[in-house]
């Protein structure tokens, strides 16, 4: 199907780009790598009157290392991440960014369209849940920082006010003697996945000193799965430990039956993706280097 036609409009700068959306209201969208926005236009689900192209403005895509933290332009691109060595030092944003649909998706797709669509089925925001992650955004009353979790507040929904911006996405790097790993499981290459599991942990020795679990797909938002967190702290990552941190992972899903699978399906399919992600992040944290790619059904 063919979108609803609508005023094209090439801003120059993220400023430009912001004062033009507060301007043109509520019929205006920002359009980035339109991987989620022009084929929703197609569908006819959104009928924006007017696209604000983020494409040409120089200076939007990067990775840059600033301090103990990494910067992502808004407009870097999904195989801009994937095929940076800099984001390598976080493992799970490599991860993340290797297994998102296929190579013209992340060709085009952006972190921030993604972070801003704030789908129920992306990954991003699963991967960031577990990293001290903060959203810069830009608006014409000026700019802010939001942490991540304040940041996305429901499905398709986050705190950014009509007009205002993604610019950038800043992550710190995990400790030394952290390891990370981000795994989905998929029908197919270029579908959303059905679940996934973000695990983030510092081990000193065999004890887990610090450990963040998200869960994707199961919920309006990426959930953060605290009790089986608190499940982990503090403990050597074997036998019963990890059987009680998994049935506290089923239990904070809180999925929807649908084509991918019932709801029960969907529980027990991201504590097993929560398992074998706890053990990659382990091996990671001492140091292994260990390859990790989507699971297809
Ligand atoms: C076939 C297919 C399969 C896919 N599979 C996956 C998958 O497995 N996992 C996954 O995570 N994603 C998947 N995607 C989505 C893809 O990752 C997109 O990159 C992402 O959803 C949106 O990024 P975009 O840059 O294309 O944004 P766009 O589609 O251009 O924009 C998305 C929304 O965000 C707004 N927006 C864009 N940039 C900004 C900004 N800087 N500030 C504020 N608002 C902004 C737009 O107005 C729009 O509402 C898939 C897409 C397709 C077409």
């Amino acid at each position: 199907m063919y979108p609803r036609s609508f005023h094209y409009h090439r801003a120059a700068s993220l400023k430009e780009a912001a004062a033009l959306l507060s301007q043109l209201g509520d019929d205006a969208r920002p359009l980035a790598g339109g991987q989620s926005l022009i084929p929703l236009m197609k569908l006819r689900l959104a009928s924006p009157a007017h696209l604000v192209d983020l494409n040409f403005i120089p200076g939007t895509a990067y990775i840059k290392e600033d301090g103990d933290a990494l910067r992502f332009g808004a407009m870097t691109r999904h195989a801009e991440i994937e095929g940076s060595d800099l984001a390598r030092r976080i493992p799970i944003l490599h991860d993340c960014a290797a297994g998102i649909a296929d190579v013209q998706v992340r060709n085009r797709g952006t972190i921030g369209g993604s972070v801003a669509e704030a789908d129920p089925s992306g990954d991003w925001a699963v991967a960031l849940a577990t990293l001290h992650c903060e959203i810069g955004c830009i608006g014409s009353n000026g700019e802010r920082s939001v942490a991540l979790g304040d940041f996305i507040t429901d499905a398709y929904t986050t705190v950014l006010e009509p007009g205002e911006l993604v610019k950038e996405i800043k992550v710190r790097v995990p400790a030394k003697g952290s390891g990370g790993a981000y795994l989905a499981y998929k029908r197919a290459a270029p579908v959303y996945a059905s679940a996934s599991a973000a695990v983030q942990l510092t081990m000193d020795g065999d004890v887990c000193k610090d450990v963040a679990i998200a869960l994707g797909c199961v919920g309006l938002t990426a959930i953060r799965a605290k009790d089986a967190e608190a499940a982990l702290h503090g403990q050597a990552i074997a036998g019963k430990t990890v059987t009680i941190a998994m049935e506290a992972v089923r239990a904070a899903a809180d999925p929807q039956a649908d084509m991918r699978g019932s709801a029960e399906y969907k529980r027990a399919l991201v504590a097993a993706l929560v398992k074998r992600a706890v053990e990659i992040a382990v091996r990671r944290a001492r140091g292994e280097q260990v390859e990790v790619g989507p699971i297809y059904a």
